[in-house]
């Protein structure tokens, strides 16, 4: 065998693995084939300026290269099993959290101490937001910032180039099993293991798929989430933000019944454009440095949309809805919340008189006519859920960019080795549908190391 363990993929999933084998066996040869950069030369092309919008490079240097798709990320490494994935369904709860823990061990030894955890444990708005209706879910979060993050990456790298041989602008084209192992095929190339560790990540969701479907390995899928990003005056929230950083609250809507919830809060943050395989959604960042940050604070509010047979493409639905806004607005859709409940597009005239500066350029426009009434009536009505709590939430220059959508693997029947059907085939990270997160995605590739060296 050319090495012991091949590791496809080189986001938090398959570094974490790689740290996690070589340390437990210094001796083990290990790869690490990636497609796309080493982490310096990631670079996005868009400038706002000269390049306006995705120009499809051959690799995207947002969601692919060392680091993954979170190397740019607000890296916030939420420690819990409430959200992120249901890694513990798998190896149990208690471990899981353990092997968060040590991810952030891992993580302030590499570059992040002093930075802050925060934590619901005891926290007065537990209360406050079941008086109204809502529900704060439980968690620890390490926020690296995106600046401290990067320079986590960095220097975890600078140890593991040294240990583990890392192909980076190479793709795994597939995988093929053979007699005690298996044996990867790359455009120029092809090299076997005894063990081969898959950590794709979503943008290689559809790699995955057809890996799964000609290995015959079984999945399962169908779900998507919708909705928008909230952007209003940091004073809004600052006392959720100030104690906790990110509150993740879940509303279930007195009309539908439907779940909407907060997700990736950014205090004094930016609104940034997203871009998945050339349709542009919208996301946020946040920075560690005061000099970085801004005076508004951002969060998604999202619905989650399951489907049921015959409908099988969820990813799809939202790439529609995602198209829509697109087709629209030319990318993302800017409206205040004022003008959507009245029924009217916000255009440059009301976003420029706004008490609020947009930190997105997006193009003013009207997100009842992209997103579907369920969708929106469940999201109006958590703003007005928020601003019980968060008084200010529902004015009318809040602003909603839109549309943001969480697209998901589907998800790779796996045991609790994360071991698939075949022997010493293991799949994890987001790409295995059981991870959504920088934590549990790297926590899992914990898990495998772990069980490949000590069996
Ligand atoms: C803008 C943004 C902000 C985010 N912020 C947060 C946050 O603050 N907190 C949080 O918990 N989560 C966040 N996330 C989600 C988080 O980044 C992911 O959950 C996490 O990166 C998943 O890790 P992973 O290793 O499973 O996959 P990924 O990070 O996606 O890495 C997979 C890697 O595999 C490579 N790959 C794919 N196919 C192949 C192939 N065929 N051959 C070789 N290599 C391949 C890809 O290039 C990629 O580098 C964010 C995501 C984005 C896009």
């Amino acid at each position: 065998m050319d090495f012991d363990v091949i590791i496809i993929g080189a986001g938090p999933g398959g570094i974490f693995s790689a740290y996690e084998l070589t340390r437990l066996d210094p001796k083990l040869k290990v790869a690490v084939f990636e497609a796309g950069h080493p982490l310096a030369k990631r670079s996005c092309p868009i400038d706002g300026d000269r390049i306006k919008s995705c120009i499809h490079c051959s690799s995207c240097s947002i969601m692919s290269g060392f680091g993954g798709a979170g190397a740019f990320s607000d890296g916030k490494y939420n420690i819990t099993n409430d959200f992120g994935g249901t890694l513990y369904e798998y190896i149990g709860k208690a471990r899981a959290l353990e092997l968060m823990r040590y991810v952030d061990d891992i993580n302030m030894k590499y570059g992040g101490r002093g930075t802050k955890l925060y934590t619901t444990a005891g926290s007065k708005f537990k209360k406050l937001c079941i008086q109204n209706d809502l529900h704060l879910l439980d968690a620890s979060v390490r926020h690296l910032g995106t600046d401290i993050n990067y320079v986590v990456l960095e220097n975890l790298y600078e140890e593991l180039k040294e240990k583990a041989l890392f192909f980076f602008d190479t793709p795994v084209e597939s995988v093929a099993v053979m007699e005690g192992g298996y044996r990867i095929h790359t455009k120029d190339a092809s090299y076997t293991c005894e063990k081969c560790v898959i950590s794709v990540g979503r943008s290689g969701s559809k790699w995955m798929e057809a890996v799964c479907r000609d290995l015959k390995i079984p999945t399962r899928s169908n779900r998507v989430d919708i909705g928008v990003r909230v952007e209003l005056p940091a004073e809004v929230f600052s006392h959720l933000t100030d104690e906790l950083y990110e509150s993740k609250i879940v509303y279930c809507t007195r009309q539908y019944g439907d779940r909407v919830r907060t997700f990736c809060m950014n205090p004094k943050g930016a609104v940034v454009n997203e871009n998945t395989g050339g349709i542009v959604t919208v996301n946020g960042h946040s920075y560690e440095d005061p000099a970085k940050q801004t005076g508004n604070t951002n969060f998604a509010l999202l619905v989650a949309k399951h489907f049921s047979e015959p409908f099988k493409d969820s990813n799809g639905y939202g790439e529609s809805i995602a198209r829509l806004s697109n087709m629209l607005g030319g990318g993302v859709i800017v409206q205040r919340f004022g003008d959507l409940i009245r029924g009217r597009r916000s255009n440059p005239v009301r976003i420029e008189e706004a008490f609020i500066t947009p930190t997105l350029k997006a193009t003013p426009g009207d997100l009842s006519l992209v997103l579907p009434k369920r969708i929106l009536d469940g999201i109006i009505e958590m703003i007005y859920a928020l601003d019980k709590i968060a008084p200010g939430t529902a004015n009318d220059d809040t602003l909603l960019y839109g549309v943001e959508v969480k697209f998901y693997n589907m998800e790779v029947q796996v045991d609790e080795r994360l071991q698939s059907c075949y022997q010493g085939l293991y799949i994890i990270g987001d790409g295995s549908g059981i991870t959504h997160s920088l934590s549990h995605a790297s926590a899992s590739g914990i898990h495998v190391a772990r069980n490949i060296v000590i069996n």
